[in-house]
């Protein structure tokens, strides 16, 4: 068989059967990539054993690299189709599917339940309520491959948390379920239509539909949900075919009466406006609720090299029980470490260039993979957050290290780099010749999630990257002189005009000045 120069994909009728529910390749435009193959990695867990599985595919297939995405997926770009039914085998025997990757489909359809979003720790954290992977496991079992939910209006996606750090981002997913407590009896709220991109009607905070689901009612809540998506969402137009857009259409009381209507039974009311979340983070080395511990490695942007993943399976298996997790935040955590193996563990780790040092910035932070994508592929998000958080741990020191503050770098406003949530999110705004040096992006301040959500808002015109990290790392240090330990605080206490006026001191080379006055 020739060289492909196609996107097309030519599989055998035997191999079109045995793939075509459960397989796919996504169609990339940048870094002369045509296809990518998204490996869903249910629950984030994957074994030593399929980690180095998607190490020689990577190798095979991907030149040697491999990125974790912010729904837990592995993704491999480089990815020619006349290889996909070799692929598709070996994801087979593994154990692994793929996302049916539609976005090539200039039409409304072809939406599958996406990868279910899940705390990467559930089942060990110790401030968990409900240990979700039963949960996770039957939506699974349930939506993978099912021809009923291959073909919905657009994707769909579900997340499910068990703690209340809320790493899966409830609040941007079509149904968003996190742990509540009723008269002390744990079950889950839900928040419903989130979404960060641009079908309309834009970017959403999810909405509470303010009833409290028991454990084993949760399964039969994510099935007609998904249904009524499947069922009434738009299929008029791309536009308009997210569930957000049904869930503007109807209201929150309708769908939840139709909810019920399916269910044939009331659920519980319960009040709220989304997750309670915590200051505290999967950040680190934890303890685990069984006395061993967990190593969350910061993979700022989430890519990581075949060699990378390979010894991280053989340090997994040699201090740990061989059994990884990734992270909604493109991390990736090796499980149940004894404390005597810790320092061995972490030497390795380093050694392979997965550090487990450094501010929080690195484990809360995400940068787009505008580089593969049709969209935007001049800008290098990942690339630029990496920047900012070196330039802020070399400059503002050791106070960083647990302040809290997450940094979103998108290339568009589809917003896959979450600059609409975080603290500092960076949207492109233009381009140079000479990559991030000549970028120039428009900073947004003040987004979170949790029970106050809100989106960031722009703070100023369109700048250079080393102007922003310059009033990033102003603003962050005016922070910490006020004794913040969190950005949220110095961003209630000022107003826009008045964050704006003192980021840009230091780019004016006031900021010393200021400070001695
Ligand atoms: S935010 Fe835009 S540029 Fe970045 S990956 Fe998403 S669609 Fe592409």
């Amino acid at each position: 068989m020739g060289e492909d120069n196609s996107r097309s994909i030519e599989l055998d009728v035997d191999d079109l059967e045995r793939f075509k529910l459960r397989y796919s390749l996504g169609q990339d435009d940048g870094r002369g990539s045509k296809h990518f193959l998204r490996i869903k990695v249910t629950e984030g867990a994957v074994s030593s054993r399929q980690l180095t599985e998607i190490a020689r595919l990577s190798d095979e297939y991907g030149r040697g690299k491999a990125w974790i995405t912010d729904r837990q997926s592995i993704q491999l770009h480089w990815i020619e189709g006349r290889h996909a039914p070799e692929i598709f085998s070996r994801l087979e025997e593994i154990g692994f599917t793929t996302d049916k990757c539609g976005q090539a489909y200039p039409a409304p359809g072809y939406g599958d339940v996406r990868n279910i979003c899940a705390c990467p720790v559930a089942g060990y954290e110790k401030g968990e309520k409900i240990d979700v992977r039963p949960l996770v496991k039957e939506m699974n079992d349930f939506f993978i491959g099912n021809e009923d939910f291959l073909d919905m209006p657009k994707k769909f996606k579900i997340s499910i948390s068990a703690c209340e750090i809320d790493c899966v981002r409830s609040q941007m997913q079509d149904l968003g379920l996190f742990t509540i407590e009723r008269e002390r009896r744990p079950g889950f709220g839900a928040v419903i239509g989130g979404s960060l991109g641009v079908a309309q009607p834009g970017a959403v905070i999810g909405k509470p539909l303010n009833v409290f689901i028991e454990p084993d009612e949760v399964f039969e809540v994510a099935k007609n949900m998904a249904e009524i998506h499947r069922d009434h969402s738009s299929t008029e137009s791309v536009a308009k075919a997210r569930f957000k857009q049904l869930v503007r259409e109807w209201g929150v009381e309708k769908i939840r009466s139709k909810l019920e209507e399916k269910l044939g039974r009331k659920l519980e009311r319960l009040k709220y406006s989304g997750p309670e979340v915590s200051g505290r983070e999967h950040v680190g080395v934890q303890e685990q609720k069984d006395g061993n511990f967990y190593i969350n490695i910061p993979v700022l942007g989430g890519g990581l090299s075949s060699e990378q993943l390979r010894r991280a399976a053989e340090i997994a298996e040699e201090y740990g029980s061989g059994d990884l997790r990734t992270t909604p935040y493109q991390n990736l955590i090796l499980l149940n470490v004894a404390e005597e193996s810790l320092d061995g563990a972490l030497t390795e780790l380093k050694k392979t260039g997965l550090s487990v040092e450094g501010s929080r910035l690195r484990w809360e932070s995400v940068g787009c993979a505008s580089d593969f994508c049709a969209s935007s592929p001049e800008y290098h998000p990942k690339a630029v957050a990496r920047e900012i958080i070196e330039h802020l741990e070399k400059n503002v020191g050791k106070e960083l290290e647990d302040y809290r503050m997450k940094i979103g770098v998108s290339g568009c406003p589809r917003d896959c780099g979450l600059k609409g949530p975080s603290d500092i999110g960076l949207l492109g705004a233009s381009t140079g010749n000479d990559g991030v040096g000549s970028e120039e992006y428009r900073l947004y301040i003040g987004g979170r999630f949790g029970a106050d959500p809100r989106f960031s808002k722009a703070l100023d015109g369109e700048r250079s990257v080393d102007d922003i990290k310059i009033m990033i790392r102003t603003l962050v240090e005016k922070s910490l002189e006020e004794e913040h330990d969190d950005f949220q605080e110095l961003w209630k206490e000022l107003s826009s005009q008045e964050l704006k006026e003192i980021a840009e001191l230091e780019v004016e080379g006031k900021w010393e000045e200021k400070k001695s006055t």
